[in-house]
């Protein structure tokens, strides 16, 4: 019996130096590759150099669906649509524009009227209060024109970054940042271009990848991927370009 155990004995503890030897020698390994994928993987130059080439291939000319005819039309468009399709709101604004052809007939429009021009918008009682908030802003403070910094857009009511973007980019040809709305929030995480959930640091993390030259052009290209290829319960990988540099979880193929 003595010799049984101390036989099976040997062999386990030998097992056991092994494994912790080669613990020890793989430990290193294992924190470098953990601190690179909280870097995020997605974002080597390379990468990044390809996924931009690819949408340029598939989306040579993007550009926001908004329809305007100035920049203080595709503000009030771009109010509209949070929570909204493009779509949705052009049918309202073939209209409305019509009806409101000046930064001041929005400034003092009824507002129950207002409410109920844009009312298949969506939200078109807090649109309405930014509508008018924002209209009276550009007409008291800006001398009816909408402003062009980051900072100036900020003071208006109703404005974030993401309606702010929109302007300065399409209006202007101003890259102050990156548009990020529903289909950027997606698109960035599938994509593995950032790892944040909040609008905000997912734009900050896009600001230091991608060239700001690139900017504008990028923000619409990925809000057309997401709209036609990258959708949200389905995304039509098989029809998708940028399919080969895509390693998300929701991929269908
Ligand atoms: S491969 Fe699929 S998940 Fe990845 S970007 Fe294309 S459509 Fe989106």
């Amino acid at each position: 019996m003595k010799t049984l155990k101390s036989s099976t004995r040997k062999p386990a503890r030998t097992a056991t130096r092994k494994t912790r030897a080669a613990t020890r020698s793989s430990a290193p390994k294992a924190s470098a590759t953990r601190a690179a994928n909280a870097k995020g993987k997605g974002t080597s130059p390379q990468r990044v150099r390809a996924i931009l080439g690819k949408l340029d291939e598939a989306y040579p000319k993007a550009t926001c669906a908004l329809e305007h005819d100035n920049p203080f039309q595709l503000l009030i468009s771009t109010i509209l649509s949070a929570q909204c399709t493009d779509e949705r709101v052009n049918q309202v604004t073939k209209t409305l524009y019509a009806k409101y052809p000046t930064p001041k007939d929005f400034a003092y429009a009824d507002p129950r009227e207002l409410e109920q021009d844009i009312r298949p918008t969506g939200f078109f009682r807090s649109k309405t209060k930014s509508i008018l908030g924002s209209s009276k802003k550009v007409v008291e403070e800006f001398h009816g024109e909408v402003p062009r910094s980051m900072e100036q857009l900020l003071t208006l009511p109703g404005v974030a970054r993401k309606t702010a973007n929109v302007v300065l980019g399409t209006a202007f040809g101003i890259a102050s940042g990156i548009v990020v709305d529903t289909h950027v929030i997606r698109l960035a995480g599938r994509l593995d271009l950032s790892r944040n959930t909040d609008p905000k640091k997912i734009e900050q993390d896009l600001m230091q990848v991608i060239p700001q030259e690139k900017w504008i052009l990028f923000s619409h290209q990925l809000i057309w991927h997401g709209r036609k290829i990258c959708q949200a319960r389905k995304p039509r990988c098989a029809e998708c370009n940028l399919e080969r540099l895509c390693y998300s979880k929701d991929k269908t193929v």
